[in-house]
């Protein structure tokens, strides 16, 4: 359809294979890229279900300390109910009327700090029952919370899988491909995209770069669109490839099998 005279063949037929292989490099870069953000939420899950037992185990710290306290208490009780106790004995077998009120009010005052700390006590008691809800609520969530990093765990690995096997399959194809381009001009791109996020290739469409979208001089545009040499764009570097040459490859020859959409587009199969 676009036949230019001059068109040198090996030249076009090394950067139609070029242009397959950058197709199969930017998949694998991109996948790659994805790849690394796929934990992502598993990451955050994970943070989140520390900071959930690490907040059940303070409650549960103020449940036992509660607890606790109200132990304490209860064994001071007990000895100060036991001494309320002889007191009221000793205050039978006093005669003397002053020492009998002295100790009548050392007994009041006394069962008054006893029902303080009885008070106290059932206080502590409420708190202790409080936390104990609130521990439970809590570690409801948390289970709800580790099922659900279990199911992330699960979807995290099937993609990290599927992920994996396409990056795989991608790099057979790759391997097929490579024998056809000329070292000289692998090298190259390897090098280029090592620099330039992954693209060495770049097509050019109406006499611009699509990576970097610089309007080529004319006389490089002319001589790109010849055919006759490989050239690289002046501003990024990459190699170029101009888009009639990959219509015209396609219209041409379609490659059974090495589509160069990955996704089976059917338009591809054009007829001779
Ligand atoms: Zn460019």
């Amino acid at each position: 359809m676009y036949l230019i005279d001059g068109i040198d063949k090996t030249v076009q037929e090394e950067l139609q294979n070029l242009y397959q292989l950058q197709e199969i490099d930017r998949k694998v870069y991109n996948l790659t890229k994805q790849r690394a953000d796929i934990p992502n939420q598993l990451n955050k899950m994970q943070e989140a279900l520390q900071e959930l037992r690490g907040r059940v185990g303070l409650v549960e710290d103020q449940v036992a300390g509660a607890n606790q306290e109200a132990k304490g208490i209860e064994g001071v009780l007990d000895a100060e109910r036991h001494k309320v106790r002889k007191w009221e004995q000793r205050l039978n077998e006093i005669r003397n009327q002053r020492e009998y009120l002295a100790l009548s009010r050392e007994i009041e005052s006394l069962k008054r700090a006893n029902t303080d700390s009885e008070e106290k006590i059932l206080e502590l008691m409420k708190s202790a029952e409080e936390f104990t809800v609130q521990a439970e609520t809590l570690k409801e969530e948390l289970t709800t919370h580790t099922v659900e990093l279990e199911e992330e765990q699960v979807r995290v690995e099937g993609a990290l899988k599927e992920t994996d096997s396409t990056i795989e399959s991608e790099s057979a194809r790759r391997d097929d491909i490579l024998p056809k381009i000329s070292k000289p001009l692998l090298k190259k791109y390897d090098f280029i995209r090592s620099r330039r996020m992954g693209v060495g290739l770049a097509l050019v469409k109406e006499g611009q770069c699509t990576a970097c979208n610089m309007r080529l001089p004319p006389q490089l545009y002319n001589i790109l669109q010849s055919g006759s040499r490989i050239d690289q764009c002046p501003s990024c570097q990459r190699i170029m490839l101009w888009e009639k040459f990959l219509e015209q490859s396609e219209e041409i020859a379609p490659v059974s099998g090495v589509s160069t959409e990955s996704d089976g587009n059917p338009e591809t199969e054009a007829s001779v």
